[in-house]
Order: structure tokens, then sequence, then C-alpha cells
């Protein structure tokens, strides 16, 4: 199968080959140095300021949403939450569950956020604490301009959390530029690693938070996490491969020219694949996209088949979308092993799949 989705995505050769060994025991001083050039290197890669801290945590992209809602943000916080497809949908529903008093920012889907969304609530009187984004909407493929975000956080004094968990050395993001108190990213989008692990990266008052806030969870408490870390050790097992995957990738992007001559790589895979598709049926859906997926639209076939007949006829796959897009929407993404040929053999595919039935 030729995977164009938006994870889990194709690894390269270095990390398939890691995946095929035994895990090794971890509670080694071994293990323990691999963890802290992970933390080291994120942190880099994340130019999150200095004192800043990385922690792993074995669960999917949701685990560290979650765990940055319950450790970062209590009933005294007042939060927004930039909702423009499911992705800000799940923070709302994170916020709801744990009790933090939010008011969702709605987007229609495949809009921009533009300074106008956020001019009701800039100078607000209503005690607004925090702020948090899906910075790449991936459900939609729409790129959050997070200059507007920033200064809009800077001016109200609001706490930046930041799910990049697509976004991550695929458009650049920069934690102290930014002023990002918290930056959350995945194993299985851009890292290009199987799933299983999330990381995040937490700034200098992120972890004041932790400090005064209490989890009330076992699994997910980042004071936990923070102190086992100091070692580079995890409170639990933690998906032991996964991780030595991770400290593959991220040596390999090191020593390739760090996440810009990656950022780049994937933007060029982007431009190439919207360059050959420009006379097929199909219009952009994202007004403002980002470099890792491309969502499209489709008027008069149907996305879902499209889906379908590329995995059941021709062995790709590419992503569907669900709810009121399952029909109209499907996204082609860029991320993970994939070169210029992968392209060339994706838009073919689309051709005859046209040509099939008459369009
Ligand atoms: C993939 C993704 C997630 C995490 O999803 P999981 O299935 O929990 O890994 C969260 N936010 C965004 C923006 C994503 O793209």
């Amino acid at each position: 199968m030729l995977n164009f989705t938006v994870g889990p995505v194709q690894s390269n050769e270095d990390v398939l080959k890691i995946g095929a060994q035994s895990a090794p025991y971890f509670r080694t001083p071994e293990f323990s140095e691999i963890m802290l050039e992970n933390e080291r290197m994120m942190n880099k890669f994340a130019g999150a300021p200095v004192g800043s801290r990385t922690v792993f945590i074995t669960g999917s992209g949701t685990a560290s949403m979650e765990a940055a809602v319950m450790n970062l943000l209590d009933k005294d916080d007042r939060a927004l939450v930039i909702n423009g497809g499911s992705f800000g949908g799940r923070f709302c529903k994170l916020c709801e569950i744990h009790a933090i008093p939010y008011t969702p920012v709605l987007l229609e889907a495949g809009h921009a956020l533009t300074a106008a969304d956020l001019a009701h609530f800039d100078g607000s009187d209503a005690g607004y604490t925090a702020l948090l984004v899906n910075i790449h909407e991936t459900s939609t493929g729409v790129l959050y301009d997070i200059d507007l975000i920033s200064d809009f956080c800077r001016r109200n004094g609001l706490f930046l959390i930041v799910d990049a968990i697509s976004a991550f050395l695929t458009d650049p993001i920069d934690m102290a530029e930014s002023g990002i108190d918290v930056m959350i990213t995945g194993s299985q989008k851009a890292l290009a690693v199987p799933p299983g692990v999330s990381v995040m990266v937490l700034g200098p008052r992120a972890l004041e938070r932790t400090e005064r806030i209490d989890s009330r969870c076992m699994y997910l408490d980042l004071k936990d996490a923070l102190k086992n870390g100091e070692r580079g050790q995890t409170p639990f097992t933690p998906a032991v491969t996964t991780l030595l995957q991770i400290n593959a990738r991220l040596r390999d992007i090191d020593a390739h020219g760090g996440p810009e001559s990656e950022i780049r790589r994937v933007r060029e895979l982007a431009e190439d694949f919207r360059g050959r598709i420009v006379d097929l049926p199909f219009k952009l859906f994202s007004e403002s996209p980002s470099n890792a997926v491309t969502s499209l639209y489709t008027e008069e076939i149907s996305a879902k088949d499209i889906f379908t007949a590329l995995k059941d006829e021709y062995g790709i796959w590419i992503c569907p979308n669900g709810g009121e897009l399952a029909e109209r929407v499907f996204r082609v993404g860029h991320i993970g092993n994939l070169r210029t040929e992968d392209n060339i053999t994706l838009v073919d595919v689309f051709r005859d799949y046209l040509h099939k039935r008459g369009i």
C-alpha cells in the first residue's frame, strides 16, 4: 500500500529496522541517555525557551491534549478554544469533561482564522486566562496564523497551548518567538514513526502551572513525568521501541539541516502535488493550507467513493473525512516517507479513476 494519509504514515528504512527488534529493557543508563537526548533535541527543534522541559507520554496525541487540559488548567481559568473542525471540538470536549470554563471561537470548516474572529474577545473583561488551538486543524487542512494568535495572547496575557500534532516538522513553529507555553506533537505524524507516543514541550510558565495545579490523574500526571524525566526515565513502561524510533528520526533530521530542511522537503512535496492537480475536478478546500495535507473538495464525485476505490482498486490510502464533509472532502497527506514519484503515481491513479467513470 502507498500511504498518503496524515497518520500513521510511511516510515524510512532505519525506523523500520528498529521496529523489527525486540524492545530492550529500559531501566538502564543507556536508555536514559537516549531519552535525555530526545528531550534536548525536542527542545531545540521546538525553539523552546531556556528552562523548558519535554515529556514523552505513552498514548496517542489526544493523551497529551488531555494531559495539558488536566495539568495546566483549573476551574479558575477561562479558556478560549479555537474550534474550526473535529480537533478543535476535541479540545472543547476535554474542557467540558474536566470542568474548565471555556468559550469556543467557532470557525466555518475550511476557513482561516482572521483578526475579526478574535476582535470580540480582545481586551474583554470576561477574565480570559488561556487560549487553546490546534495550529493545523488537520480535519480541514487549515493552518491558522500563529503570529495573529501570538500577538493576541501577548496583548491579553493569555497562557497559550498549541496542539501542533500535525504541524511540527511541516510548518514553522518557534515557541520562544511566538510565546507558546506548551507545544504538543505525536509520533505518527511528521515524526513518521508508529503511533503510541505523544510529546509535550513545556515552557517555564507551563512548568510553574504544573507545580500549582493538582491533576487528579495518575497516568497523565505531569509532575510525576517531569520528575522521572530528570533522569531520563518515565513513571511507567513507555512505548520503548517507538521512543528509539523517535530518537533515530530526530538524529537524522538534526544531521540533515534540522527542522527547516525537513519543513522545506514537505513543503516542496505539497507544492508539487498541488501543481499536478490543477486540471482535475477537485478544488482546494482550505483557505489557508498547511504543508502537511491538501484537503480537496469534489462537487460531482463522492469523496468517500474515491477513498474506497483508491484503497481497493489501486492499493493507495488517502484520508477520508467524517461527518458532514464525508461525501465532499478528502485529504492527501504529504508527510512520512514520500517522494515526488509517489505524487506522480497518485495523480496518474486519479486520472485513471476519473477516466473509468467517464469524467
Ligand atoms: C492527529 C491529531 C491529533 C491526535 O490524534 P490521535 O488520534 O490521538 O493521535 C490531535 N490533533 C491534531 C491536530 C491531529 O492532527
